[in-house]
């Protein structure tokens, strides 16, 4: 590996900010991450990541790269009490109404807490001799030369003293959706980089179950990602050996209620059994949480044509979409990835080099999530060609691969950023996609014709 510099400081110790810090631990002699929270003891939710209350699963495309980073991490989690899992057949997927058929896959991801997941990077990051952490810190702005044309450091407050200064080489912003760097890049001069912002109103209500033998048929997840007529979301995930948690939401104040007899109700009315099978029969073992996820947020920094030297903006801070389909820390990670290949090229240019790359990763997963949002009528953005066609295709597909294991399986590949998009087009795909269709309007008419005959 090359040696990039002294020093580089990360703003954020959850998902994003703890992969970025291993990806530059390689080029930097230290590396330095800052967080706002104070650690927790054990693996349990925190203030700066109130998600970590709600349903999460970890991808196949994350879990590899995680497991690159930190090899045998995964044995760790699953040792924790976390379990592997083949993301195509031991989970039941439903989106565009249908439950996709799926078989055995070498899709493995890993189901466990937010929280069980984040301690275990944070405790091999914080392993390795040239990375510490420091907790109780909120940084409050960015330090420059004297032309505003580099950043020099960041400005800190620790346990709540004085401001004070900390010097780097490279500073990179994982602070999540809240990140304060556009108004830091206007008070420097730099224009903001245009904010696609797409509005769902979603809030996800969440309550953790315990988890008999048999439930769900033995699969070990389902997940709904809502669409006409039934606009309801939500995942129910292995958490631990003995326990399930059970997240649900709808856009625009269709949410789950916080009351036992009610979200059992709305558990009765998700396009798929498994949520009230646990809801209505299992013991709680939780309160309930509610997050609310007002819009999808793309922050397009890859379009900016000025942007200062030895800065970064990465994570949730630079895009976060509606996490029906589970891709955040996988997207997360892949960035950590790309950030690490564009390292190894040296820093000339780096910022345009990895938001451009990060784009690109980016667009996949925020095609498929919020593609599906702008399906919904009432959810307000741009519809072009493209984003009609892609609709229209994957609709036609998951209608398809109700009976196609094969074409279940091909779009698990590409939700799990293991195949490039381009895969779904391919001549074999797009046949099965047409014969699929052509096979059940063939059924639909024949049932008419039969239902005419009985009359
Ligand atoms: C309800 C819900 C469910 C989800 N489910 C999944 C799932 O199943 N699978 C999946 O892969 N992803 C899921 N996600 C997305 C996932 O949680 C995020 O993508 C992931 O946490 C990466 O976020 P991040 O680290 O970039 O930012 P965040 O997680 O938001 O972390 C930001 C960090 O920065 C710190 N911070 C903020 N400001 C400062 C400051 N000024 N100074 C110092 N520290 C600061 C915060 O305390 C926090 O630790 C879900 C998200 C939600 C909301």
């Amino acid at each position: 590996m090359i040696r990039i510099g002294a020093h580089a400081v990360v703003i954020g110790a959850s998902m994003g900010g703890l992969l970025a810090a291993r990806a530059l631990s390689d080029f930097f002699d230290t590396v330095t991450v800052l967080e706002r929270d104070t650690f927790p003891e054990g693996d349990v939710p925190r203030k700066g990541v109130p998600q970590g209350h709600h349903a999460h699963g970890l991808l196949a495309r994350g879990r590899e790269v995680i497991e690159d980073f930190f090899p045998g991490w995964t044995d760790q989690v699953v040792a924790s009490g976390g379990i592997r899992g083949d993301i195509a057949h031991d989970v039941s997927w439903v989106g565009h109404g249908v439950t996709i058929k799926t078989a055995p896959s070498d899709l493995q991801g890993l189901l466990a807490s937010r929280p069980m997941l984040e301690g275990h990077v944070r405790r091999r990051l914080l392993a390795l001799p040239n990375v510490r952490a420091i907790e109780n810190c909120t940084v409050q702005g960015l330090a420059t030369g004297d032309d505003g044309t580099a950043i020099r450091g960041v400005r800190v407050k620790i346990d709540n003293g004085a401001e004070q200064q900390i010097a780097a080489d490279l500073v990179v912003d994982a602070s999540g959706r809240g990140s304060p760097s556009l108004a830091w890049l206007d008070g420097l001069g730099y224009a903001r980089p245009e904010e696609e912002k797409i509005e769902i109103g979603i809030a996800y209500t969440t309550r953790t179950y315990r988890r008999r033998p048999g439930d769900l048929k033995g699969k070990l997840a389902a997940v709904v990602a809502g669409s006409w007529p039934n606009w309801r979301n939500g995942a129910v995930l292995f958490q631990t050996e003995d326990r399930w948690i059970v997240s649900m939401g709808g856009y625009f104040g269709d949410h789950a209620p916080d009351d036992e007899q009610m979200y059992a109700a709305y558990a009765g009315s998700m396009p798929t059994p498994e949520f009230h099978e646990i809801v209505a029969n299992a013991e709680p073992l939780s309160d309930f949480a509610i997050y609310r996820y007002p819009a999808n947020l793309r922050r397009r920094y890859e379009r900016l044509e000025r942007f200062p030297q030895n800065y970064l903006v990465f994570g949730d801070a630079m895009c976060t979409f509606n996490p029906v389909y589970g891709q955040g820390m996988t997207v997360a990670a892949q960035e950590a990835a790309l950030l690490h290949e564009c390292l190894c090229e040296g820093d000339a240019d780096l910022a345009r080099r990895f938001f451009s790359a990060a784009a690109v990763a980016i667009d996949t997963p925020w095609d498929i999530a919020v593609g599906n949002d702008l399906r919904h009528p009432q959810v307000v953005g741009p519809r072009p060609a493209k984003v009609l066609f892609i609709n229209w295709y994957v609709g036609k597909l998951h209608m398809a691969a109700r009976n196609d294991a094969t074409l279940g399986n091909t779009f698990l590949r590409v939700a799990n950023m293991q195949a490039s998009p381009t895969r779904l087009l391919h001549p074999a795909i797009i046949l099965r996609v047409l014969w699929g269709s052509l096979r059940r309007r063939g059924r639909a008419n024949a049932e008419v014709a039969q239902a005419g005959a009985k009359a």
